[in-house]
């Protein structure tokens, strides 16, 4: 099913994001994993592309297995930024042939070499330059794009980046999906500002639930996030007692998302980060809501 449909319902739902094995030994436990988060039903999982460390060949494997013996829809991730147009083409029709209806169109991450590279050699540059080639390969697919409350690290500022993800809205996304954020009103008032340039597309806010001290230096690493107070205090309190931890993470993404219903919202993307038990207290804490 395309993600376009399924999010035109106005019934609340949540659906998880889980990553492809590291290594290939790594590949039963992690498909055993996502198998279990595909149970809860979840109104789609998304597959991340090479991100975490995941290995991007096994991104397809997965989706397809959870859309075939699960039913639940899949939404492939794809970057393009260190390859090749034919690379690229090529992941297109594999994931066509995979029955795939969704995909998720990525820039990818720079890695420090690539910082170096020679950028006006790169066949691609930005997401839209993977949009358009998506567009051009006459693939009917529901395209998503990525989207940053509290600015993409690399943007000069917000108008400079609404005014990018305009463009890559007009060229053919659906629907984006927020970066993860700590504090809901940086959600209100980039949906505002956004609302406000023209995108109409629906917006999946992305909720990562940290359950761990460890996870918050990452996380907050890789997203840019801002912190709240009552958040840090939450992790200098049990940071250290890895139980108390994945409680308090698990209670706190819990009320995000309570909010965001509250407040218009009706899908809500969990960063479950392949943990089916997080993934599943979640929907349980929300299970009279969710209905
Ligand atoms: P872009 O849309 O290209 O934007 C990157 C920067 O370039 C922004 O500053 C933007 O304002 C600017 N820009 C955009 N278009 C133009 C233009 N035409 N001219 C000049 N500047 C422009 N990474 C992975 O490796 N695998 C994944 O599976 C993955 N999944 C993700 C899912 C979500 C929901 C999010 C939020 C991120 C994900 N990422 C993933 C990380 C993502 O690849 C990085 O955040 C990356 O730095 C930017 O990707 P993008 O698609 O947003 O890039």
């Amino acid at each position: 099913m395309k993600l376009s449909e399924l999010l035109k319902s106005d019934k609340f739902s949540l659906s998880f994001e889980v990553f492809p094995p590291k290594t290939d030994m790594a590949f039963d436990s992690v498909k055993h994993a996502t198998e279990e988060i595909a149970k809860l039903r979840p109104s789609f999982m998304s597959v991340t592309y090479g991100a975490g460390g995941g290995t991007s060949r096994y991104t397809l494997e997965i989706a397809k297995n959870i859309k075939e013996h699960y039913s639940v829809p899949t939404l492939a991730h794809l970057t393009c930024v260190s390859s090749t147009k034919e690379t690229v083409h090529e992941k297109i029709e594999a994931i066509k042939e995979a029955g795939i209806q969704n995909v998720m169109a990525l820039r990818g991450d720079l890695t420090p070499e690539l910082e170096k590279s020679d950028r006006s050699k790169w066949a691609y540059r930005h997401a839209i330059d993977l949009i358009h080639d998506i567009k051009a390969s006459g693939a009917d697919f529901c395209i998503g794009g990525a989207c940053y409350p509290e600015i993409h690290p690399e943007s000069a500022n917000q108008k400079e980046d609404i005014k990018y993800l305009k463009e890559k809205v007009d060229a053919g996304c659906s629907f984006l999906t927020t970066q993860m954020f700590f504090d809901n009103n940086l959600l209100y008032n980039f949906l505002y500002k956004i609302r406000e340039s023209g995108i109409t597309v629906p917006i999946i806010p992305g909720v990562m639930p940290i359950t761990n001290g460890n996870q918050v230096e990452r996380a907050i690493k890789l997203s840019g996030s801002f912190m709240p107070q009552r958040f840090k205090s939450l992790v200098d309190k049990f940071g250290t007692s890895p139980d108390a931890m994945k409680q308090a993470g698990i209670i706190y993404a819990t009320d995000q998302i309570i909010d965001l219903f509250a407040n218009g919202i009706t899908n809500v993307h969990v960063y479950s980060m392949n943990k089916p038990d997080v993934a599943a207290k979640i929907q349980s804490n929300l299970s009279d809501i969710l209905g």
